[in-house]
């Protein structure tokens, strides 16, 4: 929907919470399967949304590096909270989903057949900027020519956004130095920010234009719209952490003009090489692929599955792993993710969410890590 239209309309209207409902039914209607926040076990999680009572009412989460939980705030609000483990990426990129099969008939002539998914168009409801622009740094991996991946492209073209600012950030929030929020500037098709009794909306699409026009918004008033401001404000003065040098290209060059920096034998001390803080993040994308036969050896079945940087097969070439320990595995991940990706997609692969942090189990700040690699050009910076 909000993939490839240029869409300009200005104007500001007012979804009351009683009508939340309104919206999910027309979506519904129009034939897409909802997704949103709700809790299970004790985090927020993105799944099939039929009523606004699913939404985690008057709750807060209290992050941390390493610590997660969710806290009840008494303030009738939906979306009072930061973010939780994972929004868009298991919607649009899989974690496991099959791709071919093939079979031997009696003459041992193999037949391969692609694996048909049934993509249901869906409606992500409550989706933070920093997911969308996790998103749309995706796209960029799956969807430039020539290599397109199929699957995730029919899912893409297909997919409603119902982007919500936001007015709280969590501890581990960074993204206004990311320049990824707190207020979402592209891939939505309308934008919400919650204020009290509702939300102030906003257009991105001609799709979300005709959502809007359907149930019957009016306008929002000067004083919503101050409020939709200042509850935006109030995110972004709450971010006490930073991506040094506003995760520009400085970071590109500064982390590969380090790669023997001591701070990489300080961070493989503490790294566990569990691969949390890739399966969190909503711009990595790397998988491997593997073959399972039946038990019949007629059929086999070939699919793909989320892999990380930091598991021992996933540099294995040739009978040989490439980076056998956890040092180069970090250093591959951040150096990836902060430095190459730009060579590669001319972005930083981080927008800010600050979910690696939280979900590592021993609480390693992606932010801290640069911080000391950088340190001299960040004390140089700081003194001009
Ligand atoms: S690297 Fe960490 S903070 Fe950056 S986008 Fe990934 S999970 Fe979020
Ligand atoms: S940085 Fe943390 S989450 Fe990532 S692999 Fe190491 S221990 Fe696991």
């Amino acid at each position: 929907m909000s993939m490839k239209m240029e869409f300009n309309n200005q104007e500001y209207y007012f979804l009351p919470h009683v009508k939340i409902n309104a919206l999910l039914d027309y979506l519904h209607h129009q034939g897409f399967s909802c997704i949103g926040p709700q809790i299970k076990q004790d985090a927020i999680v993105y799944e099939e949304l039929h009523d606004s009572e699913q939404l985690p009412w008057g709750l807060r989460d209290y992050q941390m590096p390493g610590q997660y939980r969710l806290e009840e705030n008494n303030v009738k609000r939906a979306f009072s909270w930061a973010n939780g483990p994972q929004a868009i990426k298991p919607q649009l990129f899989k974690p496991k989903e099959s791709l071919w099969r093939v079979a031997r008939d009696s003459h041992g002539k193999l037949t391969f057949k692609n694996v048909t998914h049934e993509m249901k168009p869906i409606a992500l409801f409550g989706v933070r900027s920093c997911d969308v622009a996790g998103m749309l740094i995706q796209d960029k991996a799956f969807l430039t020519e020539p290599f397109v991946d199929k699957h995730y492209q029919a899912r893409r073209e297909n997919v409603f956004v119902i982007a919500v600012n936001c007015g709280y950030s969590s501890n581990n929030c960074f993204c206004v130095s990311t320049n990824t929020g707190p207020q979402v500037k592209a891939g939505y098709d309308i934008a919400l920010t919650e204020i009290d009794d509702g939300f102030v909306v906003t257009v991105g699409s001609a799709a979300g234009e005709a959502l809007i026009n359907k149930i019957s918004l009016k306008h929002a008033t000067d004083e919503m719209q101050q409020a939709m401001q200042r509850e935006i404000n109030n995110a972004a003065t709450m971010q006490s952490k930073a991506m040094p040098f506003d995760n520009t290209r400085v970071v590109r060059d500064l982390l590969m003009n380090n790669l023997d920096h001591p701070q990489w034998d300080d961070v493989a001390a503490r790294c566990l090489s569990c691969g949390n803080c890739t399966s969190v993040c909503p711009t990595c994308f790397c998988s491997s692929e593997t073959e399972t036969p039946a038990l019949d050896r007629i059929e086999s079945e070939h699919s793909r599955e989320w892999d990380s940087c930091f598991t021992e097969g996933h540099s294995y070439i040739h009978g040989k792993v490439i980076r056998d320990d956890t040092k180069s595995r970090y250093k591959q991940w951040l150096t990836h993710k902060l430095a190459t990706w730009w060579d590669q997609f001319d972005t930083s692969g981080c927008v800010g969410c600050g979910r690696c942090v939280t979900w590592c189990p021993v609480g390693i700040d992606i932010t801290a890590e640069v911080a000391a690699i950088a340190k001299p050009a960040v004390d140089d910076s700081a003194s001009e």
